[in-house]
This record gives C-alpha cells, sequence and structure tokens, in this order.
C-alpha cells in the first residue's frame, strides 16, 4: 500500500510516518529529509536549498519532484510508500499521481492530521531544543505556517473528495494518533 500524510508544521507528519514505516514495513518518502541532505552535500542547488528553508519557504516544485522521481520508480519500493511532508502544492499532488499511475501504483490511504496553531508552536518550540533545525525558530515557525496555509489547501481540497481521505485529530497524544491511523490501516 501506498500512504500520503500530511497536515501543517508540527503536525507530527515524521512521528506518525516513521511509526507506521516499522510496522507495516515501508519506506519513508520525507522530502523534508531529502532537502535537507541535499543542503548537506553544500552543492549550489543545496546552497539555494539552505536559503529557502532557513526563511520558512517551500522549495521549488521543480526541486522536489526530480527528488521523488527515482524513489517511485524503484521496483524495491514499489506499493511499499509513505510520504511525509509531500505533496504540498497542487502541482505537487498532480505530479505524485502522474508518477504512481507511470509505475501502475495509487495512493491507498491519505491522512491529514489537523493540528491548531497553538499546538504547532508548542511542538516546534519544543522540538527546537531536542533537535537543531535552522528552521525551528518561532518567526520561521509562523512564516511556515502561512505558507502551509497558502499552498496546501488547495491540496486538501483536491484529495479530501477522495474516499481513501481521513482526517485526524492531531491535537491528540502521539500513541492515540498512532492507533487511530493503524485502526484505518488494517481494515
Ligand atoms: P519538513 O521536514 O517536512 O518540515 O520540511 C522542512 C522544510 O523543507 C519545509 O519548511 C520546506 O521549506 C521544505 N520542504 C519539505 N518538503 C517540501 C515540499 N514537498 N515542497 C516544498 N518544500 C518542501
Amino acid at each position: 500500500m501506498n500512504v500520503v500524510i500530511f497536515g501543517p508544521p508540527g503536525a507530527g507528519k515524521g512521528t506518525q510516518s516513521s511509526y507506521i514505516v516499522k510496522k507495516f514495513n515501508l519506506y519513508q518518502v520525507s522530502t523534508g529529509d531529502l532537502l535537507r541532505s541535499e543542503v548537506k552535500k553544500k552543492t549550489d542547488i543545496g546552497m539555494d536549498i539552505e536559503n529557502i528553508i532557513s526563511k520558512g519557504d517551500f522549495a521549488t516544485d521543480e526541486i522536489v519532484n526530480e527528488l521523488i522521481k527515482n524513489i517511485i520508480s524503484d521496483p524495491q519500493k514499489k506499493n511499499k510508500l509513505i510520504f511525509d511532508g509531500y505533496p504540498r502544492s497542487l502541482n505537487q499532488a498532480k505530479n505524485l499521481k502522474l508518477l504512481l499511475e507511470n509505475s501502475d501504483q495509487k495512493i491507498d490511504f491519505i491522512f491529514f492530521l489537523n493540528v491548531n496553531k497553538d499546538t504547532i508552536i508548542k511542538r516546534i518550540e519544543k522540538r527546537s531544543i531536542l533537535e537543531k533545525r535552522t528552521d525551528d525558530n518561532l518567526n520561521t515557525i509562523l512564516k511556515r505556517y502561512d505558507t502551509y496555509k497558502e499552498t496546501t489547501k488547495p491540496v486538501l481540497d483536491f484529495y479530501s473528495k477522495n474516499p481513501n481521505f481521513h482526517e485526524i485529530d492531531g491535537d491528540e497524544e502521539i500513541s492515540i494518533i498512532s492507533s487511530k491511523i493503524e485502526q484505518i490501516l488494517l481494515l
């Protein structure tokens, strides 16, 4: 099965994806991680990406679409993908559909982790103590939230009509969210 998990920054997409990956033996596709690994390579494109991420903006669709192309067409990962933080724009959502179709796959489950802004701010401030991410300070968090609202709303509209779309209350405890997702995946 292929799964998309999306929601605002700090919604717990990464945490929930890691859990599902282990439980269902899937492969996690985090565009945030892929972008950060480009930054570490210190290539020209990596420097551009670093600039974008630290401001709280989104990387261009071209860059992100290119990063996931080979993963989707990898036969070893076929029907074992969980997308964390992708798609984040309508263009990416359409690109994902196309790439999956090209390798005879589809999205089987879409989870939307809906979280309110106060919870996000608290969670990201907590994470900034635990992990070193240049984009986890309050100004960038608020900017990332606004960017999310603007570009991800059309993705929500695009997906919410699907019968395999599931909205989950992301303000709940991590373990409660995990078990809700698990129950749906086991249906
Ligand atoms: P994340 O680790 O998913 O929170 O992503 C961290 C940052 O990477 C985001 O704030 C964006 O700047 C960038 N990013 C991650 N995924 C995408 C995407 N699908 N499209 C555009 N930018 C992305």
